[in-house]
Parts: structure tokens; sequence; C-alpha cells
């Protein structure tokens, strides 16, 4: 069991997940941040953090995001460790917006 970012979190990248998590298992590309289920030891504090609600337990993913789960897994393998908050995306307020948060 791990916990998922999801789509909600692309463009985005508040960060705030990041400052609380006590494991290094966030992972960032450009866009958005994954986890490294190897490393998340399921305390599930990233998840009230997220002002858009992008973070999931495995267990709780809704159906049309299930696809999540294996790019999670993916990409934290070859992208760099992202373990201090740092700015939001430029845009990131209005993505929030336009996600109804
Ligand atoms: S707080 Fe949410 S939106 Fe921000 S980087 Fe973490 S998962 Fe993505
Ligand atoms: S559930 Fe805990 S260990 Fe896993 S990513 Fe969130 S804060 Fe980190």
């Amino acid at each position: 069991m791990a916990f998922v970012v999801t789509s909600n979190c692309k463009k985005c990248r508040f960060t705030d997940c990041v400052a609380v998590c006590p494991v290094e298992c966030f992972h960032a590309d450009e866009e958005m941040l994954y986890i490294d289920p190897e490393e998340c030891i399921d305390c599930g504090a990233c998840v009230p953090e997220c002002p858009v609600e992008a973070i999931y337990d495995e267990a709780q993913l809704p159906d049309d995001q299930t696809e999540w789960l294996d790019i999670n897994k993916e990409k934290a393998q070859s992208l760099p460790v992202i373990s201090e908050q740092v700015d939001p995306l430029p845009g990131a307020e209005e993505r929030k917006e336009e996600l109804g948060f």
C-alpha cells in the first residue's frame, strides 16, 4: 500500500506535501510530483496538506484515477527526489481555482 499523486497536481506543484513528509519519497518533474511506493510509509500526513486534494491512499483512488498508481511508481524511479518545499509553478493559483478549490 502507498499513497498516490493524481492529476490535480499537474501545473500546480504547491509542494506543501513535501514539507510534511517524514521520508524522502516525493520525486518531481517540470509539471508535478510523484510518490515512490517503495519509500512511502503510509503515514497519510501529506493528504490534508495538498490544497487541490491530489493525493489519495491507494485503496481509495477514484476509478478514473487508477492509472496514477503505475505512473507514480514508474516516474519515481527515474526522477530526482524533491525534499524541500519550493515555490509553486507560475499560474498555480489560477489552476487551483479552475479545479474548484
Ligand atoms: S501539495 Fe498537492 S499539488 Fe502540491 S505538489 Fe503536493 S501533491 Fe502536488
Ligand atoms: S503518506 Fe506519508 S510517507 Fe507517504 S508520501 Fe505522504 S507524507 Fe510521505
